[in-house]
This record gives C-alpha cells, structure tokens and sequence, in this order.
C-alpha cells in the first residue's frame, strides 16, 4: 500500500506506468462472472483510471458515481482527523447522495440495456 501511494505521488513517468499496471490487473467482478450482467458497481475500477488519466468526462460516462464516492471517502478519512462539526450528519447526507446516484445509474443502465 505504502508502494502504491509512492507510485501514485512519483513523477509522470512512473505514475503513468503505475495506470497501465492498474489497467492490466482489474478485479474481475463476480456478479458478472456469475450472470454476465454488471452488476451496480461495475465500471468503478475502470472510471477511477480515467480520473486517474486525468479525463473527468471519460469518468462520469464510465461510472457516474466515482466523484461522489470519492468525495465521500476523504471528507470521511478528513473527519477522522480533524473531527468537523455535523461532519457525521454530512457523511449520512453524501452517502445517501452517493447510493442514490449508484442507483438512478443502474435503473438507467437496466432501462437502456447496457448491461451486458
Ligand atoms: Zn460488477
């Protein structure tokens, strides 16, 4: 883990060759294996690459939610820190936020037939 953070914060050169390296080692999801459908978290690993490449746009198409989550996840690490006032009331209201664009985005998938 302590690797992977260097990696990350390393120069372009390397980062770059730590994308291609998270590229070729995607997590199969087993929902899909299973059923051959996405499941509402497929696309996550593949749009936090393209965050990752820098391209928002290719994100959000990708798996609309990743902003959120991610948004989500270090005010949350922050509030461990520094213990904001309400912090645990907008940790509740962003991942509600969060679940709820998880789920327009897979009734929109289901409707649209892009599941497979
Ligand atoms: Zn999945």
């Amino acid at each position: 883990m302590k690797n992977a953070a260097l990696l990350l914060l390393s120069t372009p050169q390397k980062s770059e060759g730590f994308i291609h390296w998270l590229e070729n080692h995607l997590l199969a999801c087993p929902f899909k294996k299973l059923t051959s459908l996405d499941c509402p978290g497929c696309g996550l690993q593949r749009s936090v690459i393209a965050l990752l490449k820098g391209d928002i746009a290719a994100s959000l198409k990708l798996y609309p939610p990743t902003l959120a989550i991610l948004v989500l996840m270090i005010f949350a690490l922050l509030h461990l820190k520094f213990d904001f006032k309400n912090g645990a009331l907008m940790i509740k209201a962003m991942y509600i936020f969060a679940t709820a664009i998880i789920i327009i985005n897979y009734i929109y998938k289901v409707y649209n037939q892009q599941l497979f």
